[in-house]
C-alpha cells in the first residue's frame, strides 16, 4: 500500500510511532543509524592537499621555483634551500588561512540552517532538520520549509507551495485524509508535504516517511545547483585592481634588473632578485587575506548575536543609511501583559506581570470579583478561546508556546479563573483561521456543549469595527450605531496613546452544524470589546538608536500597530524628531511610489501597515540614494527584506522563508544588535583599509629601494632571500593582525561610507604612495651611508639596509590603525598586532644574530651604534608625515 492511500492508523503502525509521543530520542538515534542523516549529498568540496597545492599554482611563485632549482643545480645550494624553505613556509601560512577561512564560512552556513520542531518522548522540540529520521512526528506552521518528506496528520488551512519540486507556483491545499487513487503525480499528492517545500498558509502535523535522498527532493538532487563561492564587491574590486598591480609590480621589477644589468650587474643575480622582488612584492594573496579578514570579523559579530548569510551584507553593513524596523519583538521586548479591558462602556485594570497567570481586576482602582462582570468574562473568554498558544509550567517558570499577544489574552483569563480544562470541557474548536499581518485577525470557530456554534474573531480594533455590525448593550446584541462607533474609537485612541497594543474580539452565532469560509466567518460580526496590553521596550535600543543617529543612519519605526501606539512608543524611544511624519497603511496605500519618495525623508514612523508595503517604503528610500537595511520575519516580509541593500531576518521569531531571503540573521531578534553588526561591519572594512595600506606601502618601499640603488649605480641593497624573508615575515603577520584591530573610536560618528567608494578613496592611494616611497628613500639612505664608509663590507651594509626596511614597516604598521593619526591611538590595544610586531623583531634579530642563520641570510652582526642610525632612519617615514600632518591639523 502507497502511503498516500493509508489511514492515519495503519501509518502510525507501519512507522512506528505515536501521535502523542513520537519516536523516543533513543530510537531516533538508532534509526538515523539506519537511514543516515537528513541532507542531501552535495557535490565534492576541495580536498586539503588540492587547496594546499594551490597554494604554488602562482605564475611568479612557479617561476621563482624553477630559478631556484637553477641556481641549486649551479651550486649555490644554501640559496636554493632557503629560499624553497620560505616559499614552502608561505604556502603552509597560505593553506591554514584559507582553510580557517573556509571553516568558519561552512560553520556559519550550519548556523542559519533551518529548524523543525518534532515531538520526541513526548515534548514538542526543536531540531535542525538534519536530525529528522522516518517516524518522526513533526508541526509547522505558515513560514516554514518543510523539512523531510511527510504523510499529513492534521491540517489547519494549510496551503504549500511547491515550485521547488513541481514548477507550479501557486500553493496547493492540502488535508490529511487517504487518496485511494493509484496513479497520482507529485502534484496531486494532496496529503503529503515533501522537502524544501514551503508552507505559506495554515498549519499542520505530519509524520516523517522519508529523508535525505530519499525523498522527492533527493531523487532531483542532481539537478540542483550548488551555489557557487560568494565574491563581495570589496574582494572583486581587489581582484581587479591586483591584475594592475601584477602588472606594475612586474613592470617595475624589470625596470630594476634592466637598470641593474645595464649598470654592470651580474645577469643570473639580477634576474633572482628581480623574481624574488616581483613575488614580494605582488599583492597576490590580498584577496585571500580579505576573505580571512571578513570570516574573523563575521565570526566576532556571531558573539554579538547576528549570523551573516551572505558575505557581501559584511560591506554593505558599513554604508547603510537608514534602518527599517519592526517594532514588535524588536524594539519592544514582545513580552506583552494585558493591562486592561473595556466592554459596553466598562473598563477594568488587569495587575501582574508576566506570563504568571497571578493577578487580580480593579475598577476605579477598587479589586473586584470577575464573575460579577459578565461582560468582562466575556472579552477574556474569547480572547483564550480565539487562540493558538499554550502556557507551561517547568521548573516552577512558566513559558509561553505561541504568539506572546496570544500568550498575554490567555494569560487575562487564566488570572480570571479560566483553565485550560475549562476551557477544552467547555468548548471544541471547529476550524480555525490562523492570523496573518495582512488581515491582522484571528477567527475560530467554536462549538459549546450544546452543539451551539459561533465565530470568535480576534484583531486589530479598527479592522473589527469595520466588519463589525452589531455590538453589545447588557448582553443583548444591538446595532453598532455611529455614536457607539464613536465611543468606541475614542476608548481605542485612549488606550492607544498610553503605547498599549490593543486588540479587539467579536463573534457571530451561527446555525448549528454551520461551517462558513474565511470571508463569510469574517463579516457582519459583533463588537464585544477591547483590550489594552503593554509591550516595554527593550531597555538598550534607545540608546542604540541615538548612536546611530551620530552615525549617520537613520531609524524607521515600520509596525502592524495603531497609528498612536507607534506614535507613543516611537517618542519614549526618541525616535521621532518633532517635525518627523507619522503615515499609516491608509495614506501609504494612497500614495503613488513618486509621491511617496518625495516625502519619504520627513517619515519616522510607518503604522498600521501590511506587509506589503514594506517593499513600497524601501524602495522610496532606495529612489531617494539610501542603502536600507529592513528587518522581517514572516512570509510576506521576503519581498521587501530581498529589496532591501541589507536584508535582515529575526533567529527567533523568524520564519524560514524571511531568513533564506535575508542576508543576516537577528540571534536576539533585538534592534541593538543591527547597530552593533553595523559597527562591526564599518570596522570590518576600516581594517581591511589597513592592511592594504600597510601592505602596499611596504611594497612600494621594497621596489623602490631596489629600483633606486640600480639608478644610482649601487650594489644590490637586499639579497633574494632577505627579500623573501621580508614578504613572509614582516608583511604577512603584522597585516593579519590588522585584519583584527579594534575600531576607531570614532567609527560610529562618521557618515556612512559611499558604496562606490574605490579602494583608494579618503586619501588612501596618496598615503601608501607617500609612505612606500619614504620608506624606500630611507632604506637606501641607511644602505648608503653604511657602504660608503666601508664600500668592502657590502654585506654589513645590506644587513643594514635589512634591518632598516624591517623596523620602517613595522613602525608604519602602527600608523595604519587610524585614519587620522598615530598618536590618536594606543599603540598597546592590540596584542595580536604587539605580538606580531615583537615577533618579527625577535625574528629579524636571530637571523641577524644567530651564526648558523647568518650564511643562509647573508647577514652580518650589526654594531650597537649602527642601530641608533637604523631606528632613526627607520622611524622617519611614519613620523615625518605624521608630524607634518599634526601640524596641519593646528
Ligand atoms: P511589527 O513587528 O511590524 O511591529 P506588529 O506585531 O506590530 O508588527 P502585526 O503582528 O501585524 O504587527 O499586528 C498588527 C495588529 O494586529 C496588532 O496591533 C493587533 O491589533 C493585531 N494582532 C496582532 N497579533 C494578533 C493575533 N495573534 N491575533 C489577532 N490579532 C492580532
Amino acid at each position: 500500500m502507497k502511503w498516500h492511500e493509508m489511514g492515519q492508523g495503519e501509518l502510525l503502525k507501519i512507522t512506528k510511532t505515536s501521535m502523542n509521543e513520537g519516536l523516543t530520542e533513543k530510537e531516533a538515534e538508532k534509526r538515523r543509524g539506519k537511514y543516515g542523516v537528513n541532507e542531501l549529498s552535495e557535490g565534492e568540496r576541495t580536498s586539503a592537499l588540492a587547496l594546499f597545492f594551490s597554494q604554488f599554482k602562482d605564475f611568479m611563485v612557479l617561476v621563482l621555483l624553477a630559478a631556484t632549482l637553477i641556481s641549486g643545480f649551479l651550486g649555490e645550494y644554501i640559496d636554493a634551500i632557503a629560499i624553497i624553505a620560505i616559499i614552502f613556509v608561505n604556502g603552509i601560512l597560505g593553506f591554514f588561512q584559507e582553510r580557517r577561512a573556509e571553516r568558519s564560512l561552512e560553520a556559519l552556513k550550519e548556523l542559519s540552517a533551518p529548524q523543525v520542531t518534532v515531538l520526541r518522548d513526548g515534548r514538542w522540540i526543536k531540531v535542525a532538520s538534519k536530525e529528522l529520521v522516518p517516524g518522526d512526528v513533526v508541526r509547522f506552521m505558515s513560514g516554514d520549509r518543510i523539512g523531510a518528506d511527510l504523510r499529513l496528520l492534521d491540517t489547519k488551512s494549510l496551503e504549500i507551495e511547491e515550485s521547488a519540486l513541481t514548477g507550479e507556483s501557486l500553493p496547493v491545499s492540502k488535508h490529511s485524509e487517504a487518496i485511494q487513487a493509484d496513479e497520482v503525480s507529485l502534484g496531486d499528492l494532496e496529503n503529503m508535504a515533501f522537502t524544501g517545500t514551503l508552507v505559506t498558509r495554515g498549519s499542520g502535523s505530519g509524520v516523517v516517511i522519508g529523508t535525505g535522498m530519499n525523498t522527492a527532493m533527493g531523487k532531483i538532487a542532481d539537478m540542483l545547483e550548488s551555489a557557487g563561492k560568494t565574491v563581495t564587491p570589496l574582494q572583486r574590486k581587489l581582484e581587479e585592481l591586483g591584475k594592475i598591480l601584477i602588472v606594475a609590480a612586474l613592470f617595475l621589477t624589470i625596470l630594476v634588473v634592466g637598470t641593474g644589468v645595464f649598470q654592470g650587474h651580474d645577469l643570473y643575480n639580477m634576474f633572482l632578485a628581480g623574481v624574488s622582488l616581483a613575488v614580494a612584492a605582488i599583492p597576490e594573496g590580498l584577496p585571500a587575506i580579505v576573505t580571512v579578514a571578513l570570516s574573523l570579523g563575521v565570526q566576532r559579530m556571531i558573539k554579538q548575536k547576528s549570523i551573516v548569510r551572505k558575505l557581501p551584507a559584511v560591506e554593505t553593513l558599513g554604508c547603510a543609511s537608514i534602518i527599517c524596523s519592526d517594532k514588535t519583538g524588536t524594539m519592544t521586548q514582545n513580552k506583552m501583559t494585558v493591562t486592561h479591558v473595556w466592554s459596553e462602556g466598562e473598563i477594568w485594570n488587569v495587575t501582574g506581570v508576566g506570563y504568571n497567570p497571578e493577578g487580580s481586576f480593579t475598577m476605579n482602582g477598587r479589586d473586584i470579583q470577575v464573575k460579577n462582570h459578565k461582560s468582562l468574562q466575556q472579552v477574556l473568554l474569547f480572547g483564550a478561546l480565539c487562540n493558538s498558544s499554550s502556557i507551561t509550567q517547568e521548573a516552577g517558570e512558566f513559558r509561553l508556546d505561541g504568539d506572546p499577544t496570544e500568550g498575554a489574552l490567555l494569560i487575562a483569563a487564566k488570572k480570571a479563573g479560566f483553565t485550560d480544562r475549562y476551557l477544552d470541557g467547555h468548548f471544541k474548536i471547529i476550524e480555525e483561521f490562523s492570523f496573518d499581518s495582512s488581515r491582522k485577525m484571528m477567527s475560530v470557530i467554536v462549538e459549546d456543549t450544546n452543539g451551539k456554534r459561533f465565530v470568535i474573531t480576534k484583531g486589530a480594533p479598527d479592522v473589527l469595527m469595520k466588519r463589525s455590525v452589531h455590538t453589545l448593550k447588557q448582553g443583548k446584541r444591538e446595532p453598532f450605531t455611529k455614536d457607539r462607533i464613536k465611543e468606541t474609537g475614542s476608548v481605542l485612541e485612549k488606550l492607544a496613546s498610553q503605547a498599549l497594543r490593543t486588540i479587539a474580539v467579536a463573534f457571530k452565532p451561527l446555525k448549528n452544524g454551520e461551517n462558513p469560509t474565511i470571508e463569510k466567518a469574517e463579516s457582519n460580526l459583533t463588537f464585544v470589546g477591547l483590550l489594552g496590553m503593554i509591550d516595554p521596550p527593550r531597555p538598550e535600543v534607545k540608546q542604540a538608536i541615538k548612536e546611530c543617529r551620530e552615525a549617520g543612519i537613520k531609524t524607521v519605526m515600520i509596525t502592524g500597530d495603531h497609528v498612536m501606539t507607534a506614535t507613543a512608543i516611537a517618542k519614549d524611544l526618541s525616535l521621532l524628531p518633532r517635525h518627523g511624519k507619522v503615515i499609516d497603511g491608509q495614506q501609504l496605500n494612497e500614495l503613488s511610489q513618486e509621491e511617496l519618495t518625495n516625502i519619504v525623508e520627513d517619515v519616522y514612523v510607518f503604522a498600521r501597515v501590511s506587509p506589503e508595503h514594506k517593499l513600497k517604503i524601501v524602495n522610496a528610500y532606495q529612489e531617494n540614494g539610501h542603502i536600507v537595511a529592513m528587518t522581517g520575519d514572516g512570509v510576506n516580509d521576503a519581498p521587501a527584506i530581498k529589496q532591501a541593500d541589507i536584508g535582515i531576518s529575526m533567529g527567533i521569531t523568524g520564519t524560514d522563508v524571511a531568513k533564506e531571503a535575508s542576508s543576516l540573521i537577528l540571534v536576539d531578534d533585538n534592534f541593538a544588535t543591527i547597530k552593533s553588526a553595523i559597527k562591526e561591519g564599518r570596522n570590518i572594512y576600516e581594517n581591511i583599509r589597513k592592511f592594504i595600506r600597510y601592505l602596499l606601502a611596504s611594497n612600494v618601499g621594497e621596489i623602490l629601494v631596489m629600483l633606486f640603488a640600480m639608478l644610482l649605480a649601487l650594489p644590490l641593497p637586499l639579497v633574494p632571500i632577505q627579500i623573501l624573508w621580508v614578504n613572509l615575515v614582516t608583511d604577512g603577520l603584522p597585516a593579519m593582525a590588522l585584519g583584527m584591530d579594534q575600531p576607531e573610536g570614532d567609527v560610529m560618528r562618521r557618515k556612512p561610507r559611499h558604496p562606490q567608494e574605490g579602494v583608494f578613496a579618503r586619501g588612501l592611494g596618496w598615503k601608501v604612495v607617500s609612505r612606500g616611497f619614504l620608506i624606500g628613500i630611507a632604506t637606501l639612505a641607511a644602505f648608503m651611508f653604511i657602504y660608503h664608509r666601508n664600500p668592502e663590507a657590502l654585506a654589513y651594509a645590506q644587513t643594514v639596509a635589512f634591518a632598516t626596511l624591517v623596523l620602517a614597516q613595522l613602525i608604519h604598521v602602527f600608523d595604519c590603525r587610524s585614519e587620522r593619526s598615530i598618536f590618536d591611538r594606543n599603540p598597546f590595544e592590540n596584542i595580536y598586532l604587539l605580538g606580531a610586531v615583537l615577533s618579527s623583531i625577535l625574528l629579524m634579530l636571530v637571523v641577524i644574530y644567530y651564526p648558523p642563520l647568518q650564511p643562509i641570510f647573508h647577514t652580518v652582526p650589526i654594531l650597537m651604534t649602527d642601530w641608533l642610525l637604523i631606528i632613526g632612519m627607520s622611524a622617519i617615514p611614519t613620523f615625518l608625515l605624521a608630524g607634518s600632518l599634526l601640524t596641519r591639523k593646528k
